[in-house]
Order: C-alpha cells, then structure tokens, then sequence
C-alpha cells in the first residue's frame, strides 16, 4: 500500500491516521475535511465549552506541531464530491482529485433540523464549533431555553443551560425521554435528575411548529400545548453523511455498509464512526453507533485490517458511550433490548451514584453506571467475556 486517503478530518479520521502511523505505514497519507478547523474534540461543546468552562480552542486534538509529526497531508477546508472506485480516485470540490490504494470513509453525521419555513433566527443545532459559538451568542441575551428532543444533546444543553442559570424546558414526543435506550425506570431516574435541577419537561408531543417575529418566540406542539422561549436547541438525531457516495459502487443502508473488518462491498474501502453500519462479529447483525469510544476503536480495527488483513480479529466491540449532566457522569456500556429487566446493584442517592445491571435469561446485557468509572469499566470487561448476572450480583452486592 502506498497511499491512503481519509476522507472526514474529525475523531475517527484522525484516529486513522495516528493508527496507521504507530501501525509502521511510511506511505503517503492524506487527511480530508470539510470543516475549516483542525481536527477537534466534539463532547465538550455541549458540556464545558457551552458552559464556559472552556475556551473553544481547548478542544483541539493536536497543535501544528503533532500534524508535522504525523507526517500528513492535511486538507481542510474542502469536501470531498465524488469517488471512483475504479480508478481509485476522490474529487474534491477545489477541482483536485486524489489517487489512493486505500480510501477510508470518515465523515460523520449531520443533525437533523425540523422545518423553518419563515426562517426564524434562534433556532439551533449542536454539533460543530460554529454551531456551539453561535448559541453561545444567542444565550448571552437569553432567559429561557427549549430544548427540542430530550436525548443526549438535548439533556447535555438542558444541564450546561442551567449551569448558566436560564430556564429550560425540554419537549419530546415520549414520555420517557431516553427510555429506548436506558429503560422505563433508569430513564427515569434521569428525568428526576433534572426536574430537580429546575428543567421543566413537555412530554408525549413532538412539534408542530415554530411561530415569532423573525426570531422564534413560540414553540407549538401536536396537542395544543405551547412553549415560549428566546432560544431553541434541537436536537432530534442525526443523518449519516453519504450524499457524496451516491454514485460510487459502495454499497449504502443507514449509513455505509461494512464488513466486521470494516471493510465497505469495494475491497480497499473502509468505513469508520457514526457515518459505519458495520457488521457485529458476535452479534451476528450490522448497527450504526454514534458514540466516542467507538469512533476510536473501529478506526484502530479498520487499520489493523488495513495492515495485516490475514491476523486482524474481527470487530466485536461492547458498545460504550458516556454523557455529563450536573454532577453526574453516566456511563452506559452493552446492548440492551427492549424487554431486558433491569437490577440496581448499588445506589448512593446522596452521592448520585448507581450501578445497574441490565440482564436477560439471566445473562448480563448491559450496565448503567452513575459516578461508578471503576465499577463500569470491570463492568464492561465482564460484558465481553459474555458474563451472567449472577457474576455481576457477586462482584457488586444486591
Ligand atoms: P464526526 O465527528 O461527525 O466527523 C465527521 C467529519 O467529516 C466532520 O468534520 C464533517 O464535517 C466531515 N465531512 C463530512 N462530509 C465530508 C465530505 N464530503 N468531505 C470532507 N469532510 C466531510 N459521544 C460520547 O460517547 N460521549 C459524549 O459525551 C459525547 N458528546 C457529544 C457532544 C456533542 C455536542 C456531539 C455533537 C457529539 C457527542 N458525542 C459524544 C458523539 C461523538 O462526538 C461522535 O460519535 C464522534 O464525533 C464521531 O466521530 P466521527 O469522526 O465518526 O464523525
Ligand atoms: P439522539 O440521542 O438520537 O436523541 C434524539 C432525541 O430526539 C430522542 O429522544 C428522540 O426520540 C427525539 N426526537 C426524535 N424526533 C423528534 C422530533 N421530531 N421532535 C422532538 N423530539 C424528537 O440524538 P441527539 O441528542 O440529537 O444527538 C445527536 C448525536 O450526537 C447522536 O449521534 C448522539 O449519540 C451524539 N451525542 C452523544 C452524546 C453522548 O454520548 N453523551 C452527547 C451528545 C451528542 P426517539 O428516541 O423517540 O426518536
């Protein structure tokens, strides 16, 4: 292999690139982004740079210096258009087209926005430097926020927007916001959480509408009921960026399809991140997940097929995703279905802490850890052994 191209310049590009190098590869390697930044680190927008814990800058993963080091060709600014799997090239949208050997698709996912018709101004998405610095603006005049989607953006705001001392109110058309992924009774939990930290939350209606005069004054929702705040926050879930893949052989669904080597239908084309719908080794089925951690560990998983294609284990990773909210920092690690039951295993409420264990024909298939890292990451470690509840009631109590 002589050169690889990277296509997306954020946490799964970049951990390519560093994998490949530590990995030996002395070929060309080029990393490009559409962004005009340098690669940075997404999880504290919502938390510390959002509540002005951070300078934005902190969240860069390298200086100039670790780019030289790297030895990279680094393209920002530019996107790529188009690819040709048959000669092996990518168009960038500056006219350039790159030649590679192997080509690593890296480009993320973008939020989902509800209609605007009248173009309202104050109405947000989170997911990018820009997006986190024009809230900000916008909140310096702000008393009242409505978070649109009670998921992880939406409760990561709702928690740093209280920090700044607004009022929150958060809407979601379940009742139980979370709940698909937490479960009825840990979901709520978390929804105490945060009624005890002041949010208001309008439940069980999605939104029909946004109304103001040219900034947006009034949320209104399905039922009748309306909100009405200077900001909005949506945060309703996010679409994989494919659109430049349409007319190559790569096969798409979700997102781009791969193999459990990450590997897309053209050989030589991995797919990395939340933009992947990869093959599960052990669970036998492909998922997309949106998640940190895993951006790293399929990256790593990808260039180790890249450079031993005959050695490299296939990826079978234990899901694991954290968030921070107030004082707490939740951790999540496994794969929970919908009729799991769940045991608490321990519960300091003073403390905000718990540990649950998520469990199914006695096997353990998931665990929620509030203010635990210690007990989750063991937790995690039995999850891959493939452990059973019983284990984790031994190690844990209750
Ligand atoms: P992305 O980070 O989306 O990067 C894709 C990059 O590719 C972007 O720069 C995009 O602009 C670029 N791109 C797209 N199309 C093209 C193109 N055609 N040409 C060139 N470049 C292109 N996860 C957790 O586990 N815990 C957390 O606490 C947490 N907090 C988060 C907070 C926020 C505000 C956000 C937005 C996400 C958070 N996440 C968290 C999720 C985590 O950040 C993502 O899973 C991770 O960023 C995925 O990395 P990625 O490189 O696959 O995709
Ligand atoms: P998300 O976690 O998928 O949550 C979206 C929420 O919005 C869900 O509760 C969803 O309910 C709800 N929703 C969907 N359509 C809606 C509508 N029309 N009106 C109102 N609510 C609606 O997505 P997100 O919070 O937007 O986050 C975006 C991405 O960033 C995700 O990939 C996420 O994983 C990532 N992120 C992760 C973290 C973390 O891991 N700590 C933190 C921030 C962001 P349903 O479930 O019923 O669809």
């Amino acid at each position: 292999v002589q050169s690889v191209v990277v296509v997306g310049a954020s946490l799964a590009g970049l951990r390519t690139v560093e994998a490949l190098r530590r990995r030996g590869f002395t070929g060309e390697l080029i990393l490009v982004g559409n962004e005009g930044y340098p690669p940075y680190d997404r999880p504290p927008l919502s938390k510390q740079v959002l509540c002005g814990d951070w300078e934005a800058d902190k969240t860069r993963f390298r200086q100039k210096q670790g780019y030289d080091e790297l030895d990279l060709d680094l393209r920002l600014g530019c996107a790529a258009t188009r690819v040709d799997t048959d000669a092996r090239l990518v168009a960038l949208d500056d006219g350039t087209d790159l030649n590679y050997d192997r080509l690593v698709i890296a480009t993320g996912a973008t939020p989902r926005r509800l209609p605007n018709p009248d173009g309202l101004s104050g109405i947000h998405v989170l997911r990018g430097l820009d997006d986190v610095m024009a809230l900000q603006q916008e909140l310096s005049d702000a008393q009242h926020v409505a978070v649109v989607g009670a998921g992880f953006i939406g409760l990561e705001v709702a928690s740093s927007c209280r920090k700044l001392g607004l009022a929150v109110t958060a809407i979601d058309p379940l009742q139980l916001p979370l709940s698909p992924v937490l479960g009825d009774e840990m979901a709520r939990e978390l929804m105490e959480l945060h009624v005890a930290q002041g949010v208001r939350f309008e439940t069980g209606a999605g939104v029909a509408g946004f109304a103001g005069e040219r900034t947006v004054q009034r949320v209104e929702l399905s039922d009748g009921r309306a909100v009405e705040p200077d900001v909005v926050v949506v945060g309703i879930g996010v679409t994989p960026n494919v659109q430049w893949l349409r007319d190559s052989r790569i096969e798409l669904d979700n997102g781009v399809l791969c193999d459990a080597h990450c590997e897309t239908s053209v050989p030589g084309v991995y797919a990395v991140g939340d933009v992947a719908n990869f093959h599960h080794a052990t669970q036998g089925k492909h998922m997309r997940i949106e998640h940190w951690t895993h951006a790293v560990e399929m990256a790593n998983a990808a260039v180790e097929h890249m450079i031993d294609p005959a050695g490299a284990a296939p990826f079978a990773p234990v899901p694991y995703f954290w968030s921070d909210q107030y004082n707490v920092k939740l951790q999540f690690a496994g794969m929970r279905s919908a009729d799991d039951e769940v045991r608490v295993l321990m519960r300091d409420p003073e403390k905000h802490r718990l540990l649950a264990a998520y469990h199914r024909d006695g096997a353990l298939t998931a665990v929620l850890a509030w203010n635990r890292p210690a007990q989750l990451i063991q937790c995690r470690r039995m999850l891959g052994e493939g452990a059973q509840l019983s284990a984790a009631v031994e190690a844990f109590g209750s």
